[in-house]
């Protein structure tokens, strides 16, 4: 792997990735590939925080739009966040990697509370820090979670793994002749209403001048890739 242009990034994943190839939940297999990418990128010595969606297991809109309580929704979805960066922590603890999970929602006996000091700390030893549970409200999504921790710790970068390799005007799957930006102005993604974050993650990372990088993590070895400024992405930064 060639030598990445951050220091310190933050890494999203959709939950869905976690899914592989079943219509739901985690994958085993699929989360250890993950885990194999992630390595590879702290072992070029980057300062990794990750986090992880929920939309595999549960999403708090799914729920509340088959007559859920909203917010008591959005608690079960944040729940589904914390098994998901648990089976994540596994699958890194696995390869060697040290790891340590921390939730906007306290859980003593599973994990750490969020505490950015201690997250630091991690950083520097060169363990991997998964923030969980987003921002610990509900009315909030987990990239929301992604853009404030990634501002929080001050990273160069918030790459958002999902499964599809960039921004496009309309939807690839359904459009061939979808065009794909390889850069973009924050402005025009909120303009546009083009749906790769939430409005309020974007405006975030705007306003904190962090540089959101989508790119496609189904495929093997893109993440090295994109790190090293490679591969098929698309970059949301200012004046583009
Ligand atoms: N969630 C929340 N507050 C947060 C983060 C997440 O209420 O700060 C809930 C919300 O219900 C959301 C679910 O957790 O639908 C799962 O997160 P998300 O939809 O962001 O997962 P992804 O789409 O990335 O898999």
């Amino acid at each position: 792997m060639s030598k990445p242009r951050y220091k310190r990034v933050l890494l999203k994943l959709s939950g869905e990735v976690l899914m592989g190839n079943q219509p739901f939940g985690i994958d085993p297999e699929f989360v250890a590939e993950l885990a194999k990418e992630v390595k590879a990128a702290r072992d070029t010595g980057l300062e990794i925080c990750l986090v992880i969606g929920g939309g595999n297991i549960f999403r708090g809109m799914a729920g509340a739009a088959r007559g859920m309580d909203r917010a008591q929704a959005d608690y079960m979805g944040m729940l589904a966040t914390v098994m998901n960066a648990l089976a994540m922590q596994n699958a890194l603890e696995q390869l060697g990697v040290h790891t340590r999970v921390q939730s906007a929602v306290q859980m003593d006996q599973v994990c750490e509370p969020v505490i950015r000091r201690r997250a630091e700390r991690h950083l520097e030893k060169g363990r991997v820090v998964i923030f969980a549970a987003g921002v610990g409200a509900p009315y909030f999504t987990t990239d929301s979670g992604a853009a404030l921790r990634a501002a929080e710790m001050q990273c160069d970068a918030l790459l958002k793994g999902t499964s599809v390799d960039g921004i496009y005007d309309s939807d690839p799957k359904h459009n061939p002749a979808a065009k794909r930006w390889d850069v973009i102005d924050y402005d025009t993604v909120l303009a546009e209403n083009l749906k790769v974050m939430d409005a309020s993650a974007v405006a975030l990372c705007r306003d904190n001048d962090i540089p959101i990088v989508v790119f496609s993590i189904r495929e093997k070895g893109n993440l090295a890739r994109v790190l090293a400024g490679e591969g098929i992405q698309t970059i949301v930064q200012k004046g583009a």
